[in-house]
């Protein structure tokens, strides 16, 4: 089966790895002149690993991340956890994203991605899909696969309408510095005031990510460094986080990553007959529940192994698409649960009430 994945970030390039490997002739197009090498850290969960065990390449994933104890803190730093929960239901691995992505475009294939190539649209036909490029040519498939993210012009293509709109004043900011005396076991995750969480994690040997966000952020006045800090002093009460704060001040400016959320309104669907949306195209989520990511690398798994059972592309595609967006609906209701929460002791209650349900109901892909 000829596939063309367009878009090569965390999710593309995990299911140009799937795919290649139940023998699927992969092209992954790539807009960037490279292959994506900046980013802070990504927390993954044990679901999203099993892919990754599956590829080959779990063991070495473990080892270029950090695996997380977390604990939830209110701004005073009184830790909270919900009872009557497995311990890893709070456990995940912080993983820095350059060093995952590298690994993915090795592990997909680098003679297999096209950069510097953007997709502008595609022509579905009943034998063929054929992907146009913004050089001009065309390039045929049987299997055209949109991974190209929140702003996904495939999704647009296949649902129009479907643009992702903003998370309520919801803003994040993150970098990776060099690690210092600040605690090994870190201050994830911080519930402060005026909707404002935060903390710090080691995310590789002597480097930490320290991250802030907000929602209802209001509007955004000074550099980076500036707005990152005004919500730090949010989760940073009497002498708790000190270290966050001078961390976040020492920071270079152009260190600092500064998102505004977006998110992808639940679709009437994710397929057609030859064409998939997956990762952040099909479902951008509100990064609070930190599982967009391990979730997208779920969805390589299931597509992968719906192709694997040789039903039929288009059985396949459906198969994919039911399961897919029936477990969303339910991250949907727990990612608006946790953004609800009250205060440490309820965000934890609610968070491990997801973190359980997303691992043990994990669909079996191998
Ligand atoms: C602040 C923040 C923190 C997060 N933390 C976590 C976390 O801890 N754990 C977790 O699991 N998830 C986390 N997430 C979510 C996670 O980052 C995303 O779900 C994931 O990176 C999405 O990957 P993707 O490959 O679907 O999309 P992207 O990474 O957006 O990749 C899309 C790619 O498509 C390319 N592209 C777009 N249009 C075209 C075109 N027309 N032609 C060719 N190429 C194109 C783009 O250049 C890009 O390379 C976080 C998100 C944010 C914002």
């Amino acid at each position: 089966m000829r596939t063309v994945i367009v878009g090569a970030g965390l999710v593309g390039l995990t299911t140009a790895a799937s795919l290649r490997l139940i023998g699927h002739e992969v092209t992954v197009l790539e807009q960037a002149p490279r292959v994506r090498a900046a980013g802070a850290g990504i927390g993954l969960w044990d679901n999203a690993l099993r892919e990754f065990d599956l590829l080959g390449i779990g063991e070495r994933v473990r080892r270029m991340g950090t695996p997380v104890d977390a604990w939830f803190y209110d701004a005073a730093g009184r830790p909270a956890r919900a009872p009557g929960y497995d311990p890893d239901a709070y456990r995940f691995l912080m993983v820095p994203r350059p060093e995952l992505t590298n690994l993915l475009a090795d592990t997909a294939g680098r003679d297999r991605i096209r950069l510097g190539t953007r997709v502008i649209g595609f022509a579905e036909h009943d034998t063929q899909v054929v992907a146009h490029l913004a050089d001009g040519t065309r390039l045929r498939a049987d299997l055209l696969i949109g991974a190209d993210g929140v702003h996904s012009g495939v999704r647009a293509a296949l649902l129009p309408g479907s643009a992702a709109v903003p998370h309520g004043g919801h803003h994040a900011w993150r970098a990776v510095v060099p690690a210092g005396d600040e605690r090994p076991a870190g201050t994830m995750i911080t519930i402060g005031s005026a909707r404002t969480r935060g903390g710090y994690t080691r995310v590789a040997e002597g480097r930490t990510m320290w991250w802030v966000a907000q929602f209802d952020a209001g509007e955004l006045v000074g550099g980076k460094r500036d707005r990152a800090l005004r919500r730090a002093r949010n989760v940073a009460g009497s002498g708790w986080h000190a270290e966050l704060l001078a961390m976040i001040a020492a920071t270079p400016e152009e260190s600092i990553l500064e998102n505004r959320i977006m998110r992808v309104p639940g679709l009437p669907h994710w397929t057609t007959g030859r064409v998939a949306l997956i990762g952040d195209a099909a479902h951008g989520l509100s990064p609070h529940i930190a599982a967009g990511g391990t979730l997208g690398i779920e969805d390589a798994g299931v597509l992968r192994a719906e192709l694997a059972r040789g039903a039929g592309l288009a059985e396949a595609l459906a198969r994919y698409d039911s399961a897919r967006r029936a477990r969303f609906d339910q991250v949907r209701a727990h990612a608006a649960a946790v953004e609800q929460a009250n205060g440490a002791v309820e965000s934890a209650e609610r968070y491990a009430a997801f973190s359980h349900w997303m691992r043990s109901t994990a669909p079996t892909t191998y």
